[in-house]
């Protein structure tokens, strides 16, 4: 099911808990004759996270090899939260992720098999109707030290939870005044045990079923039991569940359906990263971000606009691995298997985000010749290109000092380099502005050194990139840096929140940056290696007269750390 390609960057994952559990079931027939069936079961309301992509390599990716299926259910239960454009972009994301699901299903489908498993229990003496509030229910509920109370309801007939019941579903009853309980145990040890809510009354608009239901399941009464009707052998979830496990169980065992197996795993959390949809719709509401796929946002979406590719999150969660604990994994991590996948397969291409333009002084004005560079040296099939070099020519400004500091190779008075595939030069001279900054670099050329060589066998110690003037392209270049500045961003003093540990130099924009005119060509997503820059995707905002490329990471730049080391 996935698109290939992954074995290449790592191996194939070690065995892991879940795998075992698989296959021993496997081998003792647990479930005779009947498929490995997974689910993956997305609430609709937000967008999908890296976290989200843990799970979904889990279900898809271990049905896949035991030859299984897996289900996209979503679960719908509350309305109040929920909408079509989830629903959307969920399924486009799975798929841009790498996967396809066996069934598309909906928790709502399951609402009238639901309702009617609901009457069982209420006519088996298993649930009832409760009429205390929300509040009173928090308080009878007990704590972990102590035990929970009985409702005064809890007593209630048969006859009149039946008819109680039939007429909340009916309508009769306001938002909040009953509910429907299941009667387990209210001294279990376990809070999820004693009593849990089944049902509750909400007059809302469901984005599926419309106004049909004035009364929605609550989660725990619709996971297992959806499950169950799809016959899902395993049912794995983040370890947050692990404590709903034997009530997902009991419900199961109490209506004798198929028992469908639940099994948690560890969440995967990333420093720097918040991993909630709650948090993350706060961005997006508040403004704090462009959007759901702003390229900051650890949304599958977000990490898609800024250059990343699903192969290298595919790579990044199987090396993270799964866990019984919950542990935290780096994010350098993270963009490791990210650089190495643009790395291998990135086009590269000049682009110079700081010009400083440099003239040519002995090269013939009006002259102009192409030259030959290779697309990408990691992979000779990607061929080569025409790029055009002239006169003046923009280099980076941090390629030139007037001044050059110890160990500084680059081009400065008297120094020689390589501009990459073209000549060599050395600066003679410069011509400063107004208020003394360098504007021009004045060089000579060797016409001897063309494609970047010396016949003579000279050398030189730094080989540069730069883009010819007159053909440059101008494009905006947007610079992202981590959206929070805390390696755990939930981490608050008090009488603050997460929203003041944003990083507030996570976007600079760069509008005058110079590239190479073959990028006039790129399409949006397209990714690229900017030689000595970093990796770079083309961003949907452009148009064709104002392109605009998102720094998806910048290369390590070895000047930077012996400049930091220095410092
Ligand atoms: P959030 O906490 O971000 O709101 P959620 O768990 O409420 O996420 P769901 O839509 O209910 O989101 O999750 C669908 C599936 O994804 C669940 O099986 C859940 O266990 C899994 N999942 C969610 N977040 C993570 C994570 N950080 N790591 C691993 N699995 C996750
Ligand atoms: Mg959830």
């Amino acid at each position: 099911m996935t698109n290939g390609n992954t074995e290449t960057i790592d191996a194939r994952p070690a065995s892991n808990f879940l795998r075992e559990h698989i296959a021993e079931d496997v081998r003792t027939r647990k479930y005779g004759d009947a498929v490995i069936q997974t689910r993956f079961p997305p609430e609709p309301n937000g967008y999908l996270h890296i976290g989200h992509a843990k799970a979904i390599c889990i279900d898809f990716g271990l049905a896949d090899e035991f030859a299984g299926k897996t289900n996209l259910r979503f679960d719908d239960t509350n309305p109040e939260k929920e909408e079509q454009e989830y629903v959307d972009a969920i399924q486009q994301d799975i798929r841009w992720l790498g996967f396809d699901w066996e069934k598309l299903c909906f928790a709502s489908d399951y609402f009238g098999q639901l309702y009617e498993w609901a009457i069982q229990l209420v006519k088996a003496g298993k649930a009832y109707v409760d009429d205390l509030t929300a509040d009173e229910i928090r308080l009878y509920r007990g704590t972990l030290t102590e035990p929970g109370k009985d409702s005064p309801y809890r007593n209630r007939s048969v006859e009149e939870n039946l008819d109680l019941f039939v007429r909340m579903k009916k309508g009769e009853f306001p938002d909040g005044s009953r509910v429907l309980r299941a009667k387990i145990d209210m001294a279990s040890p376990n809070l999820n045990m004693r009593d849990p809510v089944m049902y509750r009354i909400l007059h809302a608009t469901h984005h599926r079923t419309g106004d049909e239901w004035c009364i929605y399941p609550m989660y725990d009464f619709a996971h297992g039991q959806s499950d169950s009707i799809e016959h899902v052998t395993h049912s794995m979830c983040s370890l947050e569940f692990a404590d709903h496990q034997p009530l997902y169980r009991w419900y199961i065992e109490q209506l004798g359906i198929f028992p469908s197996q639940q099994i948690e795993f560890d969440r995967l959390s990333i420093t720097y990263t918040l991993l909630s949809k709650r948090r993350l719709l706060q961005l997006v509401q508040e403004k704090h971000v462009s959007g759901w796929d702003d390229p900051r946002m650890p949304t599958l979406s977000g990490l898609r606009r800024r250059g990343f590719t699903p192969e290298a999150i595919r790579s990044f969660v199987a090396a993270a691995g799964v866990s019984r604990t919950n542990g935290i994994v780096d994010i350098e991590m993270l963009e490791h298997f990210q650089r190495d996948d643009l790395n291998r397969r990135a086009s590269r291409a000049m682009a110079v985000l700081h010009p400083l333009k440099v003239v040519i002084d002995n090269y013939p004005e009006g002259q102009e010749e192409m030259v030959e560079v290779q697309n990408n040296p990691e992979d000779p099939s990607a061929g080569t290109r025409q790029v055009p070099f002239s006169r003046e020519i923009y280099i980076e400004q941090d390629d030139f000092r007037e001044v050059p500091p110890p160990k500084y190779y680059r081009l400065s008075p008297g120094k020689e380099v390589r501009l990459r595939n073209a000549y060599f030069i050395t600066a003679q001279s410069v011509q400063k502005d107004a208020t003394g900054n360098v504007a021009e670099v004045h060089c000579t050329y060797d016409p001897a050194s063309r494609g970047g060589q010396s016949p003579d066998g000279r050398r030189v110690k730094s080989t540069m990139h730069w883009v010819s003037a007159r053909h440059a392209m101008t494009a905006e270049i947007r610079i992202y840096d981590k959206l929070f500045s805390k390696p755990d961003p939930g981490e608050v003093e008090e009488g603050k929140t997460f929203l003041d540990n944003l990083n507030p130099n996570s976007l600079e924009i760069l509008s005058g940056a110079k590239l190479e005119p073959s990028l006039a060509g790129a399409r949006v997503e397209d990714r690229f290696q900017f030689e000595r820059v970093g990796y770079f995707c083309l961003d949907p905002d452009s148009t064709p007269g104002n392109l605009v490329f998102n720094r998806t990471l910048a290369l390590k730049d070895s000047w930077a750390k012996i400049e930091k080391k220095a410092s």
